[in-house]
């Protein structure tokens, strides 16, 4: 707790740290809370895992007053997000209580409008918060703290114009404090304009490399799925997440897992939110235990225990695979990542090693038994390499 307390951290705050049992700060959590105790503005480069919330939320708890209005902003682009993150404020100011809101699309408004009228903090998303100001049901005069979580993942979803019309309307008198798991030129632009001489701090991902195991197989398209179940059925495994690329595919492989006899759930972008919080609900209490997912719907998401990823499509960008990893070996635990590879991922591999410097080893393929599901896909053998190409990529592997 000593290595907690001399970063500088309240002693309500401590408390929550101690009730969690967190034995040691994280790397941002020690590079960034001086700082922002200190009144900074500060700029950290770090991964969804690696101990932002409670970074930002030690500054959030030491200023912000009860019942003085809203005063502390957290702008998040998802609606899961939102919410983990208002949780995970709500533990932290467990000694120190705060009104806190999520506010965020595809629920009604009028309880938001209720709960602004006492809110201290408000997580939302872009869009959200944008409507509750042109209804004039949100007052930002007295916000003392903006935080951008996520940035990079606020501007590649198409919120640049309207994150920085929200900052328009925050007072200039304020600490702004941005996260973003990469530091992009938009992000730049966006410090330099809205930021007083912000400090900047990075760290690696929180992902602990040695407790990471990433291994690959090679298979025919055809035995992409077979291979899918056979681990997921041998494997030793606690939560796991299978990644693909697009909503239909993440519906597919999940309705044949079901057919496997695999207890599975899909969540993308387009399920009700009613339908999503019902998904994470069912797999943060375990009750199902294999989450199909893309990478809009699982970025940002908190979920403890996962010990397998699976890349059952291999995404496009180094960015998307680390972000996809990031989910297991976290806080010191162990986890493996598996990419099922077919001739239509050699490219997108091929970009990932690129731009990413690891070891992935190759895996022998176990003998399958027959699986009950249909073929989830089919086809689409247009990006062979060449056996030798293929073993020139693998020294990198
Ligand atoms: P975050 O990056 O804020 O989403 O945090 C990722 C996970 O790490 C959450 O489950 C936190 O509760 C947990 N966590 C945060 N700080 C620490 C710490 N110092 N030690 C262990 N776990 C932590």
């Amino acid at each position: 707790m000593e290595s907690f307390r001399n970063l500088g951290i309240s002693e309500p705050v401590l408390r929550s740290i101690k009730d969690e049992k967190f034995e040691s700060p994280s790397e941002i959590q020690e590079k960034s809370i001086p700082l922002i105790l200190a009144g900074e503005d500060v700029i950290a480069g770090s991964a969804t895992g690696s101990g932002k919330t409670l970074a930002f939320a030690s500054g959030i708890i030491k200023s912000v007053e009860k019942g003085n209005g809203l005063q502390a902003l957290i702008l998040v682009p998802t609606r899961e997000l939102a919410e983990q993150v208002a949780k995970a404020l709500t533990k932290f100011s467990k000694y120190r209580p705060l009104g806190i809101i999520a506010v965020y699309g595809g629920v009604g408004i009028n309880p938001q409008i209720q709960g602004l009228k006492t809110a201290d903090v408000m997580v939302g998303t872009p869009g959200r918060i944008l409507d509750h100001i042109g209804r004039n049901t949100i007052r930002l005069g007295r916000v003392k703290i903006l935080v951008l979580d996520e940035a990079d993942r606020m501007f590649d979803m198409g919120f640049k114009e309207d994150v920085e019309r929200i900052i328009r309307k925050c007072p200039e008198e304020r600490q702004t404090l941005l996260f973003s798991a990469t530091i992009t030129k938009d992000v730049v632009r966006l410090a330099r304009s809205h930021m007083k001489k912000p400090i900047q701090v990075s760290v690696e991902s929180y992902v602990d490399p040695k407790k990471l195991i990433q291994t690959y197989y090679n298979v025919g398209d055809d035995l992409k799925f077979n291979l899918l179940v056979h681990l997921l059925k041998h494997e030793n495994s606690r939560l796991v997440m299978v990644f693909c690329n697009t909503k239909r595919n993440t519906d597919k492989v999940a309705k044949n897992l079901r057919f496997a006899d695999i207890d599975a759930m899909a969540i993308h972008g387009g399920l009700t939110q009613g339908k999503r919080n019902n998904v994470m609900e069912r797999f943060h209490s375990g009750k199902s235990c294999v989450l199909v997912c893309t990478d809009v719907a699982a970025r940002g998401l908190d979920i403890s225990g996962v010990s397998h990823v699976y890349n059952y499509d291999i995404p496009r960008e180094s960015k998307q695979y680390i972000h996809r990893i990031g989910r297991t070996a976290r806080a010191g635990a162990e986890g493996k990542a598996i990419n099922i590879l077919s001739s239509r991922d050699y490219e997108n591999f091929s970009q990932v090693l690129k731009e990413y410097d690891v070891d992935i080893t190759e895996e022998m393929m176990p003998a399958l038994e027959k699986t009950a599901a249909r073929k989830p896909e089919r086809g689409a053998n247009r990006h062979i390499i060449k056996r030798g190409q293929h073993k020139r990529r693998r020294r990198l592997y």
